[in-house]
């Protein structure tokens, strides 16, 4: 009897070891993980639908194709504009996709993908502000950003600027219209949304388009996820997907020098 269970036993564990051998067989076969940070607030590029909260935007497809293109399956994460290279950094994020701008700076605390959309920024002030043309008409003036962007950077250089900082987009918008400040120095194609969608009845646009800033996708250094992301933004790039987007949401064909 004893030698009976005893052959029973190992047999069970023989069953569970082959058993878990096939299961993990299976896991490799799923789609891995691609976990990806955003701070929504950042139309046209990621914002919340109204009902859903589902992540949509340029970024967000623009990300799924790539998640397509590698086999991973996406998750998006919301968290604060300068809390995503820190979850980088940390590993609790495979990629940022924020609008983020390639940055001297940013390139030494993360890696960064090839550019995929190129921007810049630019003024948005109340409508009835004449006085304002240009950055130098900001000094000594209250600008409204939203923290760790370039944004606030160059606020930050305009002498005796009363910067406010605030951690969405939507805040820095409010302020505006609340006239807390002067002005919002933002990425342009996100003023332009921001006026197309109601922004026009208490807001316009002043001044030339400050230097051009490329959007790249962030990951932690030496990640071998950003070659295989390079190799797939080339591809969707080449094979029309990329335009296809674009059209969805700018309404016009991707223009070469946007790339
Ligand atoms: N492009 C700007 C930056 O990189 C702003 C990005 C954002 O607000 N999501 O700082």
């Amino acid at each position: 009897m004893k030698k009976f269970l005893l052959v029973l036993m190992s047999l069970m564990m023989l069953a569970l070891a082959v058993g878990c051998g096939g299961g993990e067989k299976k896991t490799a076969e799923q789609p891995k993980v691609l976990k990806v940070g955003t701070e929504p607030t950042f139309a046209p590029f990621e914002f919340q639908e109204k009902d859903s909260k589902d992540f949509v935007g340029f970024d967000m497809d623009l990300i799924r194709a790539v998640g397509k293109q590698l086999n991973m399956k996406v998750e998006v994460q919301n968290m604060g504009f300068d809390a995503l290279i820190p979850a980088l950094n940390a590993g609790n994020i495979d990629v940022a996709v924020a609008g983020m701008s390639i940055t001297p700076d940013r390139q030494k605390a993360v890696d960064m993908s090839d550019p995929y959309y190129v921007s810049g920024l630019t003024i948005v002030v109340n409508k009835d502000n004449n006085a304002v043309k240009g950055l130098k008409d900001l000094e000594g003036k209250g600008i409204a950003v939203q923290i760790g962007t370039t944004g606030a950077e160059k606020a930050g250089s305009v002498k005796g600027a009363k910067v406010k900082t605030f951690n969405t987009n939507a805040e820095v918008f409010l302020e505006l219209k609340n006239k807390g400040v002067d002005a919002v120095i933002i990425d342009k194609p996100v003023a332009e949304y921001y006026l197309v969608k109601g922004g026009k009845d208490t807001a316009k646009l002043v001044g030339e388009t400050m230097e051009a800033e490329s959007y790249g996708m962030s990951l932690k250094k030496g990640s071998p996820l950003t070659a295989q992301i390079n190799k797939a933004l080339s591809d969707l790039k080449k094979n029309g997907e990329y335009d296809k987007i674009y059209e969805k949401w700018f309404g016009s064909k991707a223009p070469a020098e946007k790339k």
